[in-house]
């Protein structure tokens, strides 16, 4: 297991601490291979589009706590995305069982020319007593960005001084921009902030209490654990900050994605002995078969577990028969995060899609955990079989349009939202689901069997849609390779 040290203020980027990478091209097989024979090897790119921003996905992990704060130290432009969470809140709120869901509060420091001159302590000093008068917030999150880190703002300085004043945690994640290709580690500076901060060691375990570190997927998690005897401890959208406190009290700790959860589970495990899940998220029949017997046996619930697995498959079996029928075949090409993106190769897989391809953002060859158990891609390859064309590709637009161009698959199916107009544009059904829980356990699959079947249905808005949208990519680039602008691409060997 890496050590996870929370004695610094900032945690490792991920291409340091796990030997993540972003470029790469073959089959899933094959990155398996070289990920676990310890020779993955990042492919640069000569060109490159705009990328995602580590402060976002660090902003993802805390803005979504409900009596905290957020302060972007920067420019405001940094924190420009940052409204999408609290939209995301206000709408997903309904399905987490929050009757009246607090307002969000997010701030920027707003550097400008001045600050970035004469250096952005003292007005990250205002800003942090500005903010805790206003909302009161039970504790103030600081995300860095490139501006700040630049100019060496003395951030953790000024945020211990301002939580002995205050009397609230004030907690400094570091995750400005130019830190990392992968911008998945800002999940890992959120949570090394948080687990620095809010985690208290345990006062009484809570035998029942399982933490589930997810997004803003809809609670399916009360129902299914109640049905063996345990409580769901969601982290950490939606919670609290006490309720993060307490997370080291829980009996075991779940992930939905290892990509965004792997850190937090593993800081547990390591400082505070909880346990951590160490195999794929149940998606797909045979990991959420293996997910809820290694539930049960964690928890010593493996009696209660087998009945509950028995149930789900009586009630769906017969309509996921009834989906694959209607399914087999179909083509389709999977574009997404890591770990999430596996779980949905292995819910298209399992509903007898073909998944030729797949662009997904990173990869990681392995998880904070260490386990081997516990990589995602690597089990989806043994229990379905492999997907010819993976590539890693940091949502490089250019690459993913060259890709459907040739395989033009008959479904898209994205997980992140700018990624679904190139299958439009190009007349591919194309379909998004924001919800992390939808395609979880056996009625996941039927929740998607279902969606996918009526897109495919449903195909005559994004055939209009290719007849008349005008693309931005020039003949010569759909017929170069995929990879050409990768280290040791076609265009390399060409010159
Ligand atoms: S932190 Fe850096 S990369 Fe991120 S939005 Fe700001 S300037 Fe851009």
């Amino acid at each position: 297991m890496n050590a996870i040290n929370l004695k610094a203020n900032e945690v490792q980027v991920r291409e340091v601490r796990l030997g993540s990478i972003t470029g790469f091209t073959g089959s899933a097989s094959e990155l398996v291979g070289c990920a676990r024979r310890g020779r993955l090897e990042e492919r640069g790119r000569s060109f490159s589009q705009c990328l995602g921003c580590s402060t976002s996905n660090a902003a993802c992990t805390v803005i979504l706590i409900q009596d905290g704060a957020v302060i972007s130290h920067g420019p405001v432009g940094c924190s420009s995305c940052f409204h999408e969470f609290a939209f995301t809140y206000l709408v997903n709120g309904v399905h987490r069982g929050l009757t009246d869901p607090s307002q969000r509060r997010i701030f920027s420091t707003n550097l400008g020319e001045r600050e970035t001159v004469y250096g952005g302590n003292q007005i990250l000093a205002d800003t942090i007593r500005e903010v805790h008068a206003r909302t009161g917030a039970k504790a103030i999150f600081i995300v860095t960005t490139c501006a700040s880190g630049i100019i060496g703002d003395d951030v953790a300085g000024v945020a211990e001084e301002a939580e002995s004043q205050l009397g609230v945690p004030i907690v400094p994640i570091f995750c400005e921009g130019f830190r990392s290709r992968i911008w998945t580690s800002g999940f890992d500076a959120g949570y090394h902030g948080i687990a620095r901060k809010l985690i208290k060691p345990p006062v009484k375990k809570q035998p029942d209490l399982v933490n589930i570190v997810n997004f803003w997927g809809t609670d399916i998690f009360t129902e299914l654990l109640g049905r063996l005897g345990l409580r769901p401890n969601y982290l950490t959208p939606y919670s609290t900050v006490e309720q993060i406190g307490h997370s080291s009290e829980a009996i075991a700790t779940v992930q939905i994605c290892a990509t965004l959860g792997s850190y937090y589970g593993a800081a547990l495990e390591q400082e505070y002995g909880v346990p951590e899940i160490k195999v794929s998220a149940p998606y797909g029949i045979a990991q959420t078969d293996a997910w809820f017997r290694e539930l049960g046996r964690m928890t010593g619930k493996e009696a209660e577990v087998e009945v509950l697995l028995a149930q789900e498959r009586e009630r769906y079996l017969p309509r996921i028969g009834e989906l694959r029928a209607l399914l087999k075949g179909k083509r389709a090409h999977v574009t997404a995060g890591a770990s999430h993106g596996h779980a949905l190769i292995a819910v298209l897989r399992e509903l007898g899609l073909v998944v030729g391809g797949a662009s997904i953002f990173h990869h990681d060859p392995l998880y904070d955990n260490g386990a081997e158990s516990a990589d995602a891609l690597q089990n989806t390859v043994r229990d379905y079989g492999d997907v010819p064309r993976y590539s890693v590709c940091n949502k490089q637009e250019y690459e993913v349009v060259n890709v459907l161009n040739r395989e033009r698959p008959d479904l898209l199916l994205a997980r992140h939202g700018g990624m679904t107009l190139w299958g439009g544009k190009l007349g591919i059904p194309t379909l998004l689901i924001g919800d992390e829980h939808f395609g979880m356990g056996y009625k996941g699959l039927v929740n998607y069997g279902e969606r996918i079947l009526d897109v495919l249905e449903n195909d005559e808005f994004v055939k209009n849609l290719a007849r008349h949208a005008i693309n931005p990519y020039t003949s010569w680039w759909l017929e170069q390779e995929p990879d050409a602008f990768l280290k040791g691409g076609s265009d390399e060997r060409a010159h």
